[in-house]
């Protein structure tokens, strides 16, 4: 695969996420491969245990990357029939990204909630989390992601019984991505509308839509898989046309031992077995049905052991053999109400993995708020910092909004503690942590932190050169002026500041960071009580 290498982060995100549509296993690798170069070490968790994402924490864009990542790990596991470890995972990033208003992340996880739920038969909450991926899905996300996003939302309304709504969503959802000829999410999405269509007892839309998708598949020379089989031909059976059943679902019994998806194989055996009923080749049906049974007894497959059992029954009946087709009728709805009571199960293990997360969540937010802040003045402290500046920072290099930041040092903070006590130079900390909060609100998303000692820092978006030097000379007599007299009885409390911009002086925090102590510096040497803006001097030099 073609990789550009000065491919920007979101760029190679919606790549990777677009290999879901196409290859999974290839989707796997490269979110796989990513995340080892992001330092997850753990990359498919241990032992079912959520992943550890405290090594990537630094940089909130690439914590909130590996996260993407997981979540479309998560969501291949999901259709690889694993939806209950997915699930707990998710939802606990779904909270990481509401805490951070990763409005995307939030978007993915949605999604592969509303796709679990939809999976153990619990359509409402389905609903609530398809609902949510559409509410949060920005309309500037490309448009495979935004179609993703309405086919969750129609197959939730199908499953709840709305099928006007889920239709108008499918077609919604097909026009976004109308063009779009390396993917198969379009197959996906006639799948799923015949299915729907067929549900809802329209059998003349659902093979206009079959129709559909097998023109497509032929104009586009790609094979039918095995799920759109099985639905082509249930809407061929419903319209009567049972020989062109039989000629979809025959690749189901020659690929039976082979095929990578018995979930798929054991419904379309089902089907066939119920056309080759209705067309009266009984002993064809209990060949079909008997391959049936054995295959999903192998994987373990209730629901089709199920189904089969049912197909038995009646077929017994077709042949007039009343007492077994009572037999096959107990069986199979034995299994019926087992089925029912393992999906409720499911659904309980998985809601019971959310509150377990959801309890444990709430202690380590405790934590986790006090890791990013600092107790003395309660303001952002150097781990809070690291995260956002790095994500804003790169951004800033990829074309994103530009931003100012302030490094600033309390001047001749010793005599303070010395003249008076060290309890006096702490409530000069807390009065000044005040003051910088105050300038910080000035401009929207504005940020202080305190670095260490009597060292702060102010992060200020959106802000160039010329409000930099408005607002960081505002900051500087903020603390100037501030009466101080109650806290210092009259020694005067006045501060040094560097400053740097982004992404001029830098789109990585260490050279951001680096240019505004050099300029620090250069105002500590220069008299201090000032800012300094451009001072270009040799790190080595100053020191
Ligand atoms: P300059 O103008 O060159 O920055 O001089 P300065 O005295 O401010 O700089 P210096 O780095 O020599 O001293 C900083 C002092 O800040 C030393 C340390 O005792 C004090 N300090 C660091 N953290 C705290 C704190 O949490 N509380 C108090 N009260 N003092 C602190
Ligand atoms: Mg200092
Ligand atoms: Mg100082």
């Amino acid at each position: 695969m073609n990789v550009p290498s000065n491919e920007s982060i979101d760029a190679r995100l919606a790549r990777v996420e677009r290999l879901f549509w196409i290859d999974r296993d290839e989707a796997t690798q490269a979110a796989r491969d990513w995340l080892i170069e992001l330092g997850v070490v753990d990359v498919d968790g241990v032992n079912g245990e959520p992943v550890d994402y405290s090594s990537v924490e630094i940089g909130l864009g690439r914590g909130a990357v590996a996260r993407r990542l997981r979540v479309l790990l998560a969501n291949i596991s999901r259709t690889r029939g694993d939806p209950s470890r997915s699930a707990a995972e998710v939802q606990q990033i779904l909270a990481w990204a509401e805490r951070h208003g990763e409005v995307a992340l939030q978007s993915r996880c949605h999604d592969v909630l509303g796709s679990v739920f939809e999976m153990v038969g619990d359509p409402a909450l389905a609903l609530e989390h398809a609902v949510r991926v559409n509410d949060l899905i920005d309309e500037s996300e490309v448009p495979l992601m935004r179609a993703a996003a309405r086919l969750c939302l129609a197959d939730a309304l199908g499953s709840a019984g709305s099928f006007d709504e889920s239709r108008r969503r499918y077609n919604e959802a097909l026009r976004l991505v109308i063009d779009d000829t390396d993917t198969n999410i379009r197959y996906m999405i006639l799948n799923n509308l015949a299915y729907t269509e067929y549900l809802a007892g329209n059998p003349e839309a659902a093979l206009e839509t079959v129709e559909h998708l097998i023109a497509l598949s032929a104009a586009n020379s790609r094979p039918i898989g095995m799920y759109a089989r099985d639905t082509i031909a249930r809407v061929y059976l419903t319209a009567g046309r049972l020989d062109e059943a039989e000629r979809m679902l025959l690749p189901a019994i020659e690929t039976a031992n082979d095929d990578p998806n018995p979930d798929a194989i054991s419904a379309a055996l089902v089907t066939l077995a119920e056309v080759y009923r209705t067309q009266g080749r009984l002993d064809a049906a209990q060949s079909v049905i008997d391959q049936c049974a054995t295959l999903a007894a192998g994987h373990g497959l209730v629901r089709w052991l199920t189904e089969v059992a049912r197909e038995q029954a009646e077929s017994y009946a077709a042949n007039l053999d009343y007492r077994r087709a009572f037999e096959a009728y107990r069986s199979y709805h034995a299994q019926s109400v087992a089925l029912g009571a393992s999906e409720n199960e499911a659904r309980g293990r998985i809601l019971e993995a959310m509150f377990q997360t959801a309890e444990s969540r709430r202690e380590s937010e405790r934590y986790r708020e006090l890791a990013e802040r600092d107790p003395l003045t309660s303001l952002h402290n150097r781990r809070f910092v690291d995260e956002h500046l790095s994500i804003a920072a790169i951004r800033s290099g990829e074309g994103g909004p530009c931003f100012a930041i302030a490094m600033i040092d309390i001047d001749h903070f010793k005599r303070i503690n010395d003249a008076l006590s060290h309890a006096v130079g702490d409530e000069v900390l807390r009065k000044l942590g005040e003051i910088l909060k105050h300038a910080a609100n000035r401009v929207a998303g504005g940020i202080a932190a305190r670095l260490g000692g009597e060292e702060f820092l102010l992060i200020l978006p959106g802000a160039d050169a010329a409000e930099a030097r408005e607002r960081f000379e505002e900051a500087r007599s903020d603390i100037a002026d501030y009466d101080w007299t109650p806290i210092t009885a009259g020694l005067p409390v006045t501060a040094s500041i560097g400053v740097a911009l982004a992404p001029e002086d830098g789109v990585q925090t260490s050279d951001l960071l680096r240019a505004a102590d050099v300029r620090l510096y250069v105002a500590k040497r220069d008299g201090r009580n000032r800012v300094v803006h451009t001072a270009t001097i040799q790190a080595s030099a100053a020191r």
